[in-house]
This record gives structure tokens, sequence and C-alpha cells, in this order.
């Protein structure tokens, strides 16, 4: 069974410009765009993004901050953090990148497609409500989120980032919510530093933060055994109405940032666990949306297996892969530490 598949690309991503030699360059984008028009053509709906609203935009971040994003319009260039710069036409970006969630959430809720793959720059899941950083500006896949539960009244969101670097936006933005469930992998000894094992949530929310650190040596085996085992058992019990992910491909063996050892190869499989998520979740649309990835050709090629796997695999069947002893490691002390909640163990 194959799925109608829609994707989210516009030239103006292209104009956000951090600087000469910054990771998250043009480039990226371009690789993938090349990548979309000589594997796909005309075989994914393009899905037009547009700008979000102030009101859309203040869903996940303070007055003062956006005040502070369109200051930087037309200015060449103006330092937001140590690490986030932006261009004259990165408020534009920007805006447009938290808009395209938008856009995929109502193609998505109306059907006319199954899932959507936001192609977008910049990045969002380092966007605190009052900070960029991370070279992120705003908080994409958040707004995203938070528009399906004021639009669509969705009470049940399953938000997965499998981003080498932790969304420390998006479980703050949900930390004390239980609508959104966020799930993360991520390498705890770089930027944000956060993502402990006991950050599981507050109030509301406890438990409804999923934290899982992993080691550098992850191996494709490894992160595809945790993803099969510890989602598996939370979606049985959560039924998530949506899945979004934090699509970051900063994991991959080429990255220069990420630096552990995943393929493309394993963004198929962890695909095809979010495919059986969404069916054991009577059909929950899927939404994804690009995050990190700084190595533009492993970036293209990760993209391509994620689509690859959306709109024409569609494979169901269970992956069979034996139980790793990292992974055994990591899901023991994930079931440890959530054994409190009694909610998934
Ligand atoms: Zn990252």
């Amino acid at each position: 069974m194959t799925l109608k598949v829609g994707v989210i690309r516009d030239a103006r991503y292209l104009e956000h410009k951090p600087g000469l030699v910054h990771p998250e360059s043009p480039s990226r984008l371009r690789s993938v765009y090349r990548m979309l028009d000589k594997d796909f053509g005309d075989r994914l709906v393009q899905i037009e993004p547009r700008l979000a609203t102030l009101e859309q935009i203040q869903m996940a971040h303070t007055p003062s901050y956006i005040d502070l994003i369109m200051s930087t319009a037309e200015r060449d260039f103006t330092p937001l953090s140590s690490d986030t710069f932006v261009s004259a036409k990165s408020y534009l970006a920007a805006w447009l990148a938290a808009g395209a969630g938008i856009a995929a959430i109502d193609a998505l809720m109306a059907e006319e497609v199954r899932a959507c793959f936001a192609l977008v720059r910049p990045p969002g899941h380092h966007a605190l409500a009052d900070r960029a950083g991370g070279f992120c500006i705003f908080n994409n896949l958040g707004i995203a989120a938070k528009y399906a539960m004021e639009r669509y009244g969705l009470e049940r969101i399953l938000i997965i980032d499998w981003d080498i670097h932790h969304g420390n936006a998006l479980q703050e933005l949900f930390y004390k919510d239980r609508r959104a469930l966020y799930f993360s992998s991520h390498y705890m000894g770089w930027y944000p530093n956060t993502g402990d094992w006991e950050e599981t949530g507050e109030g509301e929310g406890a438990g409804y933060t999923v934290n899982v650190p992993v080691p550098k040596e992850l191996k494709d085996e490894d992160i595809i055994c945790v993803y099969q085992n510890a989602l598996n058992p939370i979606v049985r019990k959560f039924k998530p109405q949506f899945i979004m992910v934090a699509a970051g491909f900063d994991a991959h063996e080429r990255d220069p940032l990420g630096r552990t050892r995943l393929t493309e190869k394993a963004y198929s499989s962890l695909t095809q666990i979010v495919l059986q998520l969404s069916d054991a979740g009577n059909g929950a649309p899927l939404f994804f949306s690009l995050e990190g990835g700084y190595d533009s050709r492993a970036l293209a090629n990760s993209v391509k297996e994620v689509l690859g796997m959306l709109a024409f695999q569609g494979r169901r069947e269970r992956i069979s892969i034996p139980t790793t002893r990292r992974a055994e490691e990591i899901l023991q002390r994930l079931r440890q530490t959530h054994r409190k909640h009694r909610i998934w163990v």
C-alpha cells in the first residue's frame, strides 16, 4: 500500500544566510531540493507554505522576542546568540518555516495527504519562548502541535525527535502538558546539554516527556531496536491522534556535528516504525519537519529514505531485528526511569 505524501519547499528558505562558514547553510536545502527533482519528480503532492500569523507564533514565543526577530528585517547581519545569526531575509524564512507546519496540519486534517514533510530552514526545536539558539529561530514543530490542539481540538499528539541533539524547546513547550507526548533520542554531551533520563515532565505532564540519551557509538540496529521496543507499548496506551517527527539527520555517520554511526538506512527503518505506530493509532496523520543534518549529501540521502518509505514502500510488517546489548541497556534504563509514573511500564 502506498500513501499520498506531501512536501513543502520554497526558494525563500534559501534566503536565510547565517554566514559563509556556518553549518546551517542554504546548501543543505539546495541539495535536498535537487534530490526531490531527480528522484521524485511530480510523484509527491506540493503543499504551499504560508506565513504563520502573529497569534500562531505567539503560541510558542513571547511578544518581545517576536519583536526582536522583526527588528532584524533587512539588516545584513544580526547575531541572536553565540551560534545563531540572521541575515536580511531570515525573518521571512523563519516566519515561513513556522507557517509550513500550519499549512501541513490543515492539509493532513483535510485528508488531502496522509503524510507531509516540511523541508524548511531555519530549524526549530531549540528555539525557546524568548531565545534563539542552536541555529533555530521559531519553534516550528511546537507551533504546529499547538495549532493542531487549538484549531482541531487534538488531545493526544505524539512528537518523536530523532535529531542527535535534544529538542529542549519542544520539551519545554509541552513539559506540563499531557496533550503532547515528547519522545527524544539524543546524545547528551553536546548542545543544549538537556534531556536527561529523569526529565520526564511535570504536573499534568508528568510521565509525558520520554528522554532517551544514547551513546555516540550508536549504530543502525541499536536505534531501530530502541524505537521498536520503546515506542510500541507507549503508543498502545497513548493512542495518538497525530504523529509529528522532529526530523534531524545529524546522527548520520558523515555529519560533521553529530558524529555518531547511523547510515541513511536507519531513517528508512525508523520511518517504517513510525508508519506502524500510525497504523496502531488508527491511521494517525504524519507530519515531519526538518531539523538538523549538516552534511548536504547525507542529508539529501536520508530525506530520500524517509520519503521513499512513506511514498512507495508502505511496508508495515514489524521489523524483526535481534535486540542488541546496547539497545537492551537503554531500554532497561528507560523502564526503570518511567516505572514510577505507572503510565507506560
Ligand atoms: Zn541537531
